[in-house]
C-alpha cells in the first residue's frame, strides 16, 4: 500500500467515524465531547483528503490540509477535555498554537521551501494536543473506568512519543519512511476505537452512579449500597477487622413538615447529610435508605470510635437552623450504633442489627422528649 492509498483508506474511515458518533449522539442530553469527536474526525478526513491532492494548487494543499491536520488534533483534546470534564481552556491554547503553526508551515514551505520545517512544525503541535490530552485522562483515573482510561492515555503518550523522534529526527532523515506514517496513522485510528470504547464506559458508569445516587441529598441510595459496601465487607472479612455502622432517624420528622412544609423538611434531609459528609471520614459510605432514615459504614472501625462519631453528629446536628417563611426550626436524631467483627459477618446482618439499635436509641428519645412532640423551635 502507498501512502495515498492509506490517506484514503483512513480518510474513508474518519468520515464513516464522524458520521457514525453523530448519528449516536444526536438527541442525546449530556456532555457534548461526541460532538467534537465528530467535528475532529471530520477535519481530520478532509485534511487527509486533501493531503492526496497532489496535483492541485501548492496553497491550498499547504495551508488547507495542514490546517485541518491540526485542528484533528486539536477538537480531538476539546473533545477528552469535555468528557473528562477538565481543562477547559486548554484546547483554545492548542488552537491558537495550529493557527501559528499553519501561518508557519506556509511560510517555510513556499518562501523558501523547507519542508524539514514543515514536517517538524507537525510534529510539535501533535505532541502537544497529544501530550495535553494524555496529561488530561491520567487526571481523571476513576476505578470504573480506569481500563479504557489508561488505554487512552498510552495511546496519546505513543502519539507524542513517535512525533518527539521525528521532530528530532527530521534533519537527519528528512523523509519521512512510510513505516512511521503508517504507525502515525495507526495510533489515530487507534485513538478513534479508544475514544468511543471509554465514552461508552463512563457514560455506563455515570448512569449506574445516577442510578445510585439519591436524587435529593446526593448521598448513595438504598439500591447502591449493597454495590458498594461489597468491597469493603470482603476486605473486612479477609483481615478479620471490624465494621460499625450508624442508623440514623431524625427526630419527629414529620411534624417539620407539617409545621414548616415540605420543602423546609426537604432542606433538613440535605441539611443532614452535608452533615454526615463533613463530619465522616474520605473511606465511610454514606446512604439514605428511604423518608427521614440515613445509614453510615464505617470501615475497620470499633464500637468506641463509632460511638465517637455517633457523638460528633450529634454534636452538629444540635446546632443546625433553619429558617423558611413559617418560622426557624433545628432538628434532633436519633442514632443506633453496631459494630460486628470481620469473622462472617454480612450487609444483611448489619443492618438488622443497626436497626435493633435505632429502635433502642429511638424509645429513648420519645421518652426523653415529652409531648406533645413539635420540631426544636429555635425562636
Ligand atoms: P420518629 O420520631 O418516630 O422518627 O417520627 P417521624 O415523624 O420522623 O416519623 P418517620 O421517621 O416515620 O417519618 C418519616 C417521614 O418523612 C414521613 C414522610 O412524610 C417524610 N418524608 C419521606 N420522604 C421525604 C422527602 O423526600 N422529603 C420530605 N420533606 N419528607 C419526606
Ligand atoms: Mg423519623
Amino acid at each position: 500500500m502507498d501512502v495515498l492509498t492509506l490517506f484514503f483508506v483512513e480518510a474513508s474511515i474518519l468520515f464513516l467515524f464522524s458520521l457514525t458518533v453523530l448519528a449516536g449522539s444526536i438527541g442525546r442530553s449530556g456532555k457534548s465531547g461526541s460532538y467534537w469527536f465528530a467535528a475532529s474526525n471530520f477535519c481530520g478526513g478532509v485534511g487527509l483528503l486533501l493531503h492526496c491532492a497532489s496535483d492541485g494548487p501548492v496553497l491550498i494543499i499547504v495551508v488547507l490540509a495542514n490546517l485541518f491536520t491540526f485542528v484533528e488534533l486539536t477538537l480531538l483534546t476539546k473533545a477528552i477535555a469535555e468528557f473528562v470534564s477538565l481543562g477547559r481552556h486548554v484546547w483554545l491554547y492548542l488552537l491558537g498554537l495550529s493557527v501559528l503553526m499553519t501561518v508557519a508551515t506556509v511560510r517555510y514551505t513556499l518562501w523558501p521551501e523547507n519542508h524539514n520545517l514543515r514536517i517538524a512544525f507537525i510534529s510539535v503541535v501533535a505532541i502537544a494536543t497529544a501530550a495535553s490530552s494524555a496529561t488530561l485522562l491520567f487526571r481523571s483515573l476513576r476505578d470504573t473506568v480506569k481500563v479504557s482510561t489508561v488505554v487512552m492515555g498510552i495511546l496519546f503518550s505513543l502519539y507524542a512519543t513517535t512525533n518527539t523522534v521525528r521532530l528530532f529526527n527530521v534533519w537527519t532523515f528528512p523523509h519521512q519512511s512510510f513505516f512511521h506514517i503508517w504507525l502515525d496513522r495507526t495510533i489515530i485510528a487507534a485513538l478513534s476505537f479508544g475514544f468511543i470504547w471509554m465514552t461508552t464506559t463512563r457514560l455506563r458508569d455515570g448512569l449506574e452512579r445516577l442510578a445510585g445516587t439519591d436524587a435529593l441529598t446526593g448521598t448513595l441510595n438504598r439500591r447502591a449500597v449493597e454495590r458498594e459496601t461489597a468491597t469493603v465487607f470482603s476486605r473486612s472479612r479477609e483481615h478479620n477487622h471490624s465494621i460499625a455502622a450508624l442508623m440514623l432517624d431524625i427526630d419527629r420528622f414529620k411534624q417539620i413538615n407539617d409545621s414548616y412544609g415540605h420543602q423546609a423538611g426537604d432542606l433538613a434531609l440535605c441539611a443532614v447529610a452535608e452533615c454526615l459528609r463533613s463530619t465522616m471520614r474520605a473511606g465511610d459510605l454514606i446512604a439514605r435508605l428511604g423518608g427521614d432514615e440515613f445509614l453510615v459504614i464505617m470501615p475497620d472501625t470499633d464500637a468506641d470510635a463509632a460511638q465517637l462519631a455517633a457523638d460528633r453528629i450529634q454534636t452538629q446536628l444540635a446546632e443546625l437552623r433553619f429558617s423558611c417563611d413559617t418560622g426557624e426550626f433545628g432538628l434532633c436524631a436519633s442514632i443506633g450504633i453496631t459494630s460486628i467483627d470481620g469473622g462472617n459477618l454480612t450487609l444483611q446482618d448489619l443492618l438488622k442489627l443497626g436497626d435493633r439499635a435505632l429502635y433502642a436509641a429511638k424509645a429513648i428519645s420519645r421518652r426523653e422528649v415529652s409531648a406533645p412532640l413539635t420540631p426544636i423551635p429555635t425562636t
